[in-house]
């Protein structure tokens, strides 16, 4: 469908979105900047052309009060994220190898997103998929972890754990952003699987996967799961090579095998008989952001490859199958989740559950997602339809991207500078040990003052540049009575 008829559709469909989104090392230590950045040339292809920008509508969530149960589920309910991070979809439906994205887009709606006017690195990012505000509000800019923002806005695991602490919450990651990501706030999740480099990101993913697909088998039907499983290869890949390589083509088809191997599963347990569709796993998959094409700063600023990612939805007993959802956002999938296990919807959501944008579903010729197939070609259409912000977004936001790259550079060399000293320093050298064990103290005291001062000078640019700059309207989290706490003083009947 052309963009004007897809805008025309959106502001036609009658959903409760007033419009669409615009179309538009693990160990912290190598991300997401893993190679040093080029910077002059990588700079200059990374603002804009000349920018087709299509109209910069915002999303607004539809209105809710502060606490208000969504009443979409209220027995066991599971639900499954999987993450695939700096993942373009366009390199997923180029590969008639992926068939693992395949067959689960032809089970599913399949939303293709864009993260335009938003910073589109990893840290910023996926703290919008895993609480449902942009970076607007978050006020996250980089990839150096701080846990303030998740006490203002509470992360899926915080909302689900504080609605229902027998919610039983899970990550399963290869990050450790993302895996402090999930122990911030006041109601962590339960259970934060952590796997560091082993032999290549791939081998740490499949790592990733064995358990995803071991926790999946150990759920029993009455139970309530939640499991964000976090895939971190096809980024890697796509910084060392460049996104239009073959290493980073050949990433996205690992991926695929290993969201096979998850679905087996999955569906496995589905089949079983006497489930309730709400005890059956509904599934989402979503990626940060896209990758530019060469090596060089990887992703963080505007071009449509870059600010190019997808939603694919598949919720268990729904009918529509092999079908796109032309307003889909990355920003609606936490409280897409909430929704499903029936837990309060903030008022102060970007987002909106994607079960709600019914009206903008489009069903294409055939329900076929891979290549020579309508759903392929549609989904395809979306993508290329994208373009840029206007060129004022494009450069503040570029600005905020190289002012956030200071600290985490710096960062990421004197971590690797003290990794080494204390290495020494744990050799028992007669001399030498002691003299590195100094020396790292020194250069971790003088280097963590950088880093702290620079990091505080981006935040301030951030700042200036609208990060952070919306205040939450829903009172923080531990205010807010839970369920137990409820039952306990009276206030629910007890079922
Ligand atoms: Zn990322």
């Amino acid at each position: 469908m052309p963009a004007a008829a897809r805008a025309a559709a959106r502001s036609t469909g009658g959903d409760t979105v007033a419009s669409a989104a615009v179309p538009g090392s693990a160990s912290s230590a190598l991300r997401p900047f893993s190679t040093a950045p080029s910077a002059p040339v990588t700079l200059l292809s990374a603002l804009p052309v000349l920018p087709a920008a299509p109209a910069a509508a915002q999303r607004t969530a539809a209105p809710t009060a502060a606490v208000t149960a969504s009443a979409v589920a209220t027995g066991p309910t599971k639900v499954l994220l999987i993450g695939t991070d700096g993942t373009n979809l366009d390199k997923v439906l180029a590969n008639s190898a992926n068939t693992g994205f395949f067959n689960l887009m032809n089970q599913a709606v399949t939303g293709a997103t864009s993260l335009v006017g938003h910073t589109t690195l990893s840290g910023p990012s996926w703290t919008t998929i895993l609480t449902g505000v942009w970076d607007t509000k978050s006020g996250v800019f980089n990839n150096i972890f701080n846990p303030a923002p998740y006490d203002k806005w509470p992360t899926v695991f915080n909302q689900l754990e504080a609605y229902n602490r027998n919610i039983n919450t899970s990550i399963v990651a290869d990050w450790q952003y993302l895996n402090d990501l999930a122990a911030a706030g006041a109601y962590p999740a339960d259970n934060n699987f952590s796997y560091a480099s082993t032999d290549s990101w791939a081998a740490t993913d499949a790592q990733v996967v064995a358990k995803t697909i071991d926790l999946i088998n150990a759920t029993s039907a009455d139970s309530s799961s939640f499991i964000f499983s976090y895939q971190v290869q096809v980024d890697e890949q796509g910084h060392f090579f460049g996104g239009g390589s073959p290493e980073y083509a050949e990433a996205v088809t690992n991926v695929s095998n290993n969201i096979q191997s998850i679905m087996n599963a999955v569906n496995a347990y589905n089949s079983q008989p006497g489930l309730t569709d709400a005890q059956k796993w509904s599934v989402i998959v979503t990626t940060d952001h896209g990758h530019q094409q060469q090596v060089g700063f990887g992703h963080g600023f505007q071009s449509p490859t870059e600010t190019s990612s997808f939603v694919i939805f598949d919720q268990a007993g729904s009918s529509s199958n092999g079908v796109q959802n032309l307003n889909y956002s990355t920003v609606d999938v936490t409280p897409t989740i909430v929704s499903l296990f029936g837990a309060p919807s903030r008022s102060d959501f970007d987002g909106v559950s994607l079960t709600t944008l019914t009206k903008s579903i489009v069903t294409p010729a055939n329900s076929n997602a891979a290549p020579g197939g309508a759903l392929n070609q549609t989904l395809t259409d979306a993508i290329n339809s994208f373009g840029y912000p206007d060129i004022g977004t494009d450069i503040k936001l570029a600005v905020r991207t190289i002012a956030g790259a200071v600290p985490y550079f710096i960062n990421v060399a004197l971590t690797s500078v003290t990794d080494t000293l204390n290495s020494y320093a744990a050799q028992n050298i007669f001399l030498v040990s002691p003299l590195a064990a100094a020396t790292a103290f020194l250069v971790g005291l003088v280097g963590g003052a950088v880093v702290s001062t620079t990091q505080a000078v981006a935040q301030v640019i951030s700042y200036l540049t609208g990060a952070g700059s919306i205040a939450p309207t829903d009172p923080p989290l531990s205010s807010v009575p839970s369920t137990d706490a409820l039952l306990a003083a009276g206030a629910l009947p007890v079922l």
